[in-house]
C-alpha cells in the first residue's frame, strides 16, 4: 500500500516545466535562454548531489526539444502530446536513458555510437541521458569522447554525475557545465506545503522544517520522507511523527545529554547511550544528531543566527540557554570532536560542520586553540568579566560552567 501510494505521489509531483524544478532556477533560466535563442549545445554536463533534479531537468529538456505541440524547440513543453508523454513515462524511442553504473563498458558506448547515426523517429532530436556518467570505464570514456567530438546534428547528450572530479577533462571541455545546488530549507518546506495542500493533509511548520533539515537539501529525500509520514500519519503530521518515522532521537534527549556533559554526569551519559542502543536507534545517526545539536549551539552563540536554524521557538529558547553555559572555545572543541567522530560516516553534515567550525574558529578566535588553556582563560575573562569559574588546565575537552 505504502509503495503504491509513493509511486503515485512521486509521479504526481515530478516537475513538468523548468520553473517547477525547485531550487535550480539558475539552471532553468540558462536552459530556457539557450532554447529560445536557438543556441542549443550538443552536450550538457549536469553536476550535483543525488535527488536534486538532474534527471528531472534532463527529461524536461528532452520534452522541450521534442514536444510535438510546437514547430520548434519550446521552453514550455505541453506535457500532453505523444512525445511529452512517452518521455515522461521513459518509453520514448528518441530519448534514451542510460545508467552509467551498469552500462559502463566500451561495448555499451559503442552501441550508443551505432544507434546515434539513425535519425530520430518522431522527435527533432535523439537525446541521450547518461546518469552516473563518472562510472564509465576509461575505454568507454574514450569512445564517448569520439562521439562528442563529431556528433550528428540531431544528437544531444546530457551527462549527469554526482562526482564531477572523476570525469576526464577532455569530456568536460566538450560539454556545457551546469552545477545543481542543494535546495535551501525554506524552498523545500514550501514544496512540501504545496504537496500537502493538494493532498489535503495537515502538517505543522515544525514538522516540515524537521523533514527539510533531515533531507539535507535533497528534494527526492524530502519527498520520500514525506511519503513515509503520510503512510504513517494519514491526515495530520506532527513534529513528533517526524522524529518517530526517521528514528531520530528526541531533542529533549539532546538537552539532557547536553546538561549531563555540563554537569560531568558520566553515569547519566552512559545511560543515555544505553537508551539509544536498546531502543534500536542507529548509533551513527545519534552521533550526527549530537553534532547537529552542538552546531546549533555554536551558531546561536556566534552568529545571532536564530534565523539560520529554523528551529521551533521552544527549542530555540532551550538551546539558547545552554549555549550561554558554554564558552566559545569549548563549543568549538565539542563540535570538532563530534565532527571527527562522524567523519568516518562520510557525512555531508560532518563536512559542512567541520568547515563552519573552522571558519568560526579563525574569525572569532583567530588563534590555534588546542595549545593554550591560558589564552582560553583570557578569552573567558574578556567575554564575561571576572566572574568566571576558570577551567582546570589538565583536562582540555570539557564544558566550563560559566556563572554570569
Ligand atoms: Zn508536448
Amino acid at each position: 500500500m505504502a509503495d503504491q501510494r509513493y509511486l503515485v505521489l512521486a509521479r504526481k509531483w515530478r516537475p513538468q516545466q523548468f520553473e517547477d524544478v525547485v531550487g535550480q532556477e539558475h539552471i532553468s533560466r540558462t536552459l530556457k535562454n539557450a532554447i529560445s535563442s536557438g543556441r542549443i549545445h550538443h552536450a550538457f554536463l549536469f553536476i550535483g548531489s543525488r535527488g536534486i533534479g538532474k534527471t528531472t531537468t534532463a527529461r524536461i529538456l528532452a520534452k522541450a526539444l521534442n514536444c510535438l505541440s510546437y514547430k520548434e524547440p519550446t521552453v514550455t513543453p505541453c506535457g500532453t502530446c505523444e512525445n511529452c508523454r512517452a518521455i515522461g513515462e521513459g518509453s520514448s524511442i528518441d530519448v534514451i536513458e542510460i545508467d552509467g553504473a551498469s552500462n559502463n563498458k566500451v561495448e555499451d558506448v559503442r552501441e550508443i555510437r551505432e544507434n546515434i547515426r539513425m535519425v530520430p523517429s518522431s522527435g527533432r532530436y535523439k537525446v541521450y541521458i547518461i546518469d552516473e556518467v563518472h562510472q564509465l570505464s576509461t575505454s568507454a570514456f574514450n569512445a564517448l569522447l569520439k562521439t562528442l567530438e563529431e556528433p550528428p546534428p540531431h544528437a544531444i547528450f546530457v551527462l549527469a554525475t554526482t562526482e564531477a572530479h572523476k570525469i576526464p577533462a577532455t569530456i568536460i571541455s566538450r560539454c556545457q557545465r551546469y552545477d545543481f545546488r542543494r535546495v535551501p530549507i525554506p524552498a523545500i518546506v514550501e514544496l512540501l506545503r504545496k504537496i500537502l495542500r493538494q493532498e489535503s493533509i495537515q502538517a505543522s511548520d515544525e514538522a516540515l522544517y524537521a523533514i527539510a533539515r533531515a533531507a539535507e537539501g535533497g528534494v527526492r529525500d524530502a519527498e520520500s520522507i514525506l511519503d513515509q509520514l503520510i503512510s504513517y500519519c494519514d491526515k495530520e503530521i506532527t513534529f513528533q511523527d517526524v522524529f518517530d518515522v526517521l528514528g531520530l532521537v528526541d531533542w529533549k534527549v539532546m538537552h539532557t545529554l547536553c546538561d549531563a556533559i555540563l554537569n560531568k554526569d558520566i553515569g547519566r551519559l552512559l545511560a543515555l547511550v544505553e537508551d539509544v542502543v536498546s531502543s534500536g536507534k542507529d548509533l551513527s545517526q545519534f552521533v550526527q544528531e549530537i553534532l547537529r545539536y552542538y552546531r546549533n549551539l555554536l551558531v546561536i552563540k556566534t552568529a545571532q543566527g536564530a534565523d539560520l536554524l529554523h528551529l521551533p521557538e521552544e527549542e530555540q529558547n532551550e538551546a539558547q540557554q545552554r549555549a550561554q553555559r558554554y564558552t566559545l572555545t569549548n563549543l568549538i572543541r565539542l563540535v570538532e570532536q563530534f565532527a571527527t567522530l562522524t567523519s568516518g560516516f562520510d557525512s555531508q553534515l560532518a563536512q559542512r560542520i567541520a568547515l563552519e567550525s573552522l571558519l568560526i574558529r579563525i574569525s572569532k578566535v583567530g588563534v590555534e586553540l588546542s595549545v593554550d588553556t591560558v589564552l582560553e582563560k583570557l578569552l573567558l575573562l574578556e567575554s564575561f568579566g571576572t566572574a568566571v569559574v576558570p577551567p582546570e588546565p589538565s583536562d582540555p575537552p570539557r564544558a566550563t560552567l560559566v556563572k554570569p
